[in-house]
């Protein structure tokens, strides 16, 4: 269990597409297991491995219901809409108005690489669209709307 380096805005990693995991090895686990210990130090409740510069198809969100592992996760339907501010461990102090689907219908495998599916709303929903996009590179400030703008507040890893 380690804590690892968030990478920031303007660090290439960010913009790659991440490729699929086939099997979870030791090393894999281990990032899995140090990737929820760097959410949690830094008060996220989502982080995808390209944001510790690992190019895999993982994302880990807790929306404050304990840690959820999505491997090879896609997005089955999303409905609804919602409108609210969105920040980014790898956009330290900074937040944005995103809108997002208000219900999103996720499927993944877990860390023992059995499929399963999800279903969120609200802060659940965005964390999974924002974090399922930094497998593909796409940053919240991608689609935002308006200002980026300072965070003055608690930060938000949504
Ligand atoms: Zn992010």
């Amino acid at each position: 269990m380690a804590i690892r380096k968030i990478r920031e805005f303007g660090d290439s990693v960010l913009r790659k597409q991440c490729k699929e995991v086939k099997e979870v090895t030791g090393r894999v686990r281990t990032l899995i297991e140090d990737m929820i210990d760097t959410m949690y130090e830094a008060n996220g409740v989502g982080l995808a491995a390209p944001q510790v510069g690992v190019m895999k198809r993982i994302v880990v969100i807790d929306v404050g219901d304990g840690p959820i592992v999505f491997i090879n996760p896609k997005i089955l339907e999303k409905d609804g809409e919602q409108f609210g501010t969105e920040g980014c461990l790898s956009l330290p102090g900074k937040m944005a108005y995103v809108r997002r689907p208000n219900h999103v219908k996720a499927c993944a495998y877990d860390i023992d690489m059995n499929y399963f599916e999800i279903e969120g709303e609200e802060l659940l929903a965005r964390a999974i669209c924002h974090e399922l996009d930094h497998l593909d590179g796409v940053l919240y400030i991608d689609r935002m709307e308006g200002e980026l703008l300072d965070n003055t507040y608690v930060p938000e890893e949504e």
